[in-house]
């Protein structure tokens, strides 16, 4: 050994591989690993010997200062004293020949007893115990096997931990939360409990097995800890709180957060080396190394590639995660969070939408101090997204993570549509093309309209309209991209089943629910008094009953021609319903004529247009109003325009309603507008006083249009000049009226005082 490789400082120990109480969430027990049932229930000597001198041999060999153990199980106390304080007394003896020992215990605390808190004091045993919260959070899943509450068994220990002579070993709660809980009440149990430190953990969940959503909340687990962060806050911090303290910037994170190498392994019962924990959550046997500390040193198993890829800090991360501007900070999340079957670890966290507002609300609340100096500073990552955005148009790479981060929460959505669907045939299929053909999902559910169904189907206040279930469609419509051959029950609406990205099968008669048999380049359907085969042919005749997508060739790909997806109705006015073939080929080449407007005038403008724009819905003819254009919160990738033959205008009207779709997907993720603001604001391009996040997006959509017509008016085309000038005028006159509203978060001042800098240097292009 030649000491060469990175070493590692913290080891886990499974001293008692059972338990003595039976939550419902445990990885240990609960999820996809299963190995804690072949070993056996109690560390042998002989093993905690063996484990103790391969640490002790570690620490000599990297000449390690100190070295953590943690007690775990299982339960460690099912050890009973005596055998507690065997294995304490081998821990102790053996690795402080070499090093000082930090020995710590997870334990939930049922068992503590004055005896036992007395050998952990003089051991000097840190002691962390489970709970999570009050007694109706705590007992939700924290009970014993007979269903009975461990509420006041763990308040008893807390208190036996807290008493002066016992203190010492007072660690602190490790709560995992549940967003079904009240965190008001949550917070308080935590606080009353005088408690060093407490660890919030995220519940642990996979892409393939993704966490509780109880409603259309894309940030649901964001929103339950922001509350937690504000009541912190407001008292002053009065407990350490780790996960917040590590998502500040600088907060050194930890084994859940930032980048730091993982530097933890695992020694179960039988003795064998294992990775983290948490990754039991993953798939049978994930933690897995094959190693054991009878035959194999610290230094081999450091070097197992499980091991080693979560030391290569963000190299180790996936492609979203490296171009995402709060990487440093999250770190991608929780390793075992990144699970998907087929593609592996290679994934954002399956809480990303979550971590991402969750660091901006770190952020944002309380404000931090302003700047020292007049001069703006990028002292945030989230600040990087803002400032590119406050340019006017934004990075390629702003829209890969803001297009990223929205089907993250498409994900999210879909996997909470998923608890209320009748056909877990749907789910399962999703799940498996996830594996097999991952593009093919992922084309689906990037889909603009896929959102809006999910929301209306999720949220109970939404007007009436088509709530069918969306699993089968979106399931059936993946297979076709994939080729896969699959026989689905599709729920019919109208005698129309959709799928998105592809088309409609129309066919009078199908009843409310119809078979639907995938093959490759066709669809059986069977349902009321149909039976047909329908031949998925681009070039259908609608006598098939087969209505296929149109798009146009432009720069960026292909854009979609948005006509028959009955979820593009969402732009709060009457959408046009299926085009005629000349009606939609003229529109056709219209847009892919303002795509090559906006490239001649706006580059910049046109390069975050080919970054996310997928569709274009056409909006029903007004003859009163012949430019109207619209953009819906829940519908990234699209926009809507009345047909206009003229491109140059179109272009106009792209540009300005990408600004709000960019926009929008921001606001997902990032408080601008101070929660609650009610007041109004005067805009000189509206005669009502409107609302401060609609002036923010009238700003932030002229501010392109000023752009837009600054450029023609370099080129000498007409009244450009005049153009210029007004919407200049307008957007500066938003931007002022904004920044004395005081309606604005930090990050919006600073977001709008860097509008105002573009301003600035447009009126000085302009001259
Ligand atoms: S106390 Fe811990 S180890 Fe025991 S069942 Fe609950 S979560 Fe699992
Ligand atoms: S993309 Fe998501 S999971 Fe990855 S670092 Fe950013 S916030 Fe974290």
């Amino acid at each position: 050994m030649d000491g060469s490789c990175r070493p590692i400082s913290q080891f886990v120990l499974k001293v008692h591989s059972r338990c003595d109480l039976s939550c419902d969430h445990c990885y240990v027990y609960q999820h996809a690993d299963q190995t804690w049932r072949g070993r056996p229930a109690r560390m042998p000597p002989a093993t905690v010997r063996a484990a103790a001198l391969r640490i002790g041999e570690h620490a000599r060999d990297h000449g390690l200062p100190v070295v953590h153990v943690v007690l775990h199980g299982g339960e460690p106390l099912l050890l009973g004293a005596a055998g507690l304080r065997e294995v304490l007394a081998e821990l102790r003896t053996t690795i402080t020949e070499w090093t000082r020992l930090d020995l710590r215990m997870q334990t939930n605390g049922v068992l503590l007893d004055e005896e036992l808190c007395r050998l952990l004091v003089e051991y000097d045993v840190r002691v962390g115990v489970s709970f999570d919260g009050d007694r109706a959070a705590n007992d939700r899943h924290r009970v014993f096997a007979h269903g009975g509450s461990s509420h006041d068994h763990v308040r008893r220990a807390l208190a036996l931990l807290r008493r002066p002579e016992h203190r010492a070993s007072y660690a602190g709660i490790l709560c995992t939360i549940d967003v079904r809980n009240d965190p008001d009440r949550v917070y308080e149990a935590l606080l009353a409990e005088s408690p060093p430190r407490v660890d919030l953990l995220l519940p642990h969940a996979t892409w393939d097995d993704p966490p509780r959503r109880p409603g259309p909340d894309p940030t649901p687990y964001a929103d339950w800890l922001g509350r937690i962060h504000r009541r912190w806050v407001d008292d002053g911090r009065s407990m350490s709180i780790r996960m917040f303290e590590a998502l500040r910037p600088g907060g050194g994170g930890t084994e859940a957060f930032g980048l730091a190498p993982a530097d933890v392994l695992v020694v179960e019962a039988d003795g064998s080396w294992e990775q983290v924990d948490s990754l039991k959550t993953a798939y049978h046997g994930a933690a897995g190394t094959g190693f054991d500390v009878f035959d194999h040193p610290v230094d081999e198993v450091a070097e197992h590639p499980g091991v080693a890829v979560r030391q290569d800090g963000v190299d180790g991360l996936c492609a979203t995660c490296r171009s995402c501007p709060v990487v440093d900070r999250c770190g991608g999340g929780l390793y075992a969070h990144r699970w998907r079957t087929g593609s592996g670890f290679d994934n954002p966290s399956v809480y990303c939408p979550d971590l991402l507002r969750l660091i901006d609300t770190v952020d944002a609340y309380p404000p931090p101090a302003p700047p020292a100096s007049g001069e703006w500073s990028a002292t945030s990552p989230v600040d990087v997204v803002l400032d590119d955005l406050a340019t006017g148009h934004g990075s390629a790479s702003t829209l890969a993570v803001l297009a990223a981060t929205q089907l993250s929460i498409t994900r999210a959505l879909l996997v909470a549509a998923r608890d209320r669907s009748a056909t877990p045939a749907a789910w399962e299929l999703l799940v498996h093309l996830d594996r097999v053909a991952p593009e093919a999902v992922r084309a689906v559910l990037a889909h603009p309209f896929v959102r809006p169904w999910l929301v209306h189907r999720l949220d109970p206040s939404a007007p009436p309209g088509p709530a069918v279930d969306p699993l089968p469609a979106l399931a059936v419509a993946a297979a076709l991209r994939a080729g896969v051959p699959t026989v689905l029950p599709v729920p019919v609406r109208a005698d129309t089943i959709t799928l998105p990205t592809l088309g409609s099968l129309v066919l009078p008669g199908l009843g409310r629910s119809a078979e639907v048999t995938v093959r490759p380049g066709e669809v059986q359907v069977r349902g009321g008094s149909v039976a047909r085969t329908v031949l998925l042919d681009p070039l259908a005749s609608p006598s098939t009953g087969w209505f296929p997508t149109r798009d146009v060739p432009v720069p960026g790909g292909r854009l979609l021609l948005e006509d028959g997806d009955p979820y593009r109705d969402c732009y709060g006015q009457p959408v046009e319903s299926r085009l005629e073939v000349p009606v939609a080929r003229a529109l056709g080449r219209t847009l892919a004529a303002a795509w090559q407007v906006v490239h001649r005038d706006v580059p910049a403008h046109a390069a975050a247009l080919d970054g996310g724009l997928r569709a274009v819905v056409p909006l029903a003819p007004d003859p009163a109003r012949p430019l109207r254009s619209a953009t819906a919160r829940h519908a990234f990738g699209a926009v809507a325009v009345a047909p206009h033959a003229d491109p140059e205008t179109m272009a106009v009207l792209l540009v300005h309603e990408w600004q709000h779709a960019k926009l929008g997907a921001v606001l997902d993720l990032y408080d601008l507008v101070e929660p609650g603001q009610d007041g109004r604001i005067r805009v000189p391009w509206r005669p009502d006083p409107r609302p401060p996040e609609g002036v923010l997006q009238g700003v932030y959509a002229h501010l392109a249009v000023t752009q837009v017509w600054q450029s023609r008016a370099a080129h000498d085309q007409g009244d450009a000049s005049a153009h210029a000038a007004h919407f200049l005028g307008w957007t500066r006159d938003g931007v002022d009226a904004l920044l004395a509203s005081r309606s604005l978060t930090p990050a919006g001042e600073r977001f709008v005082g860097q509008l105002r800098h573009t301003l600035e240097e447009t009126r000085v292009g302009s001259r």
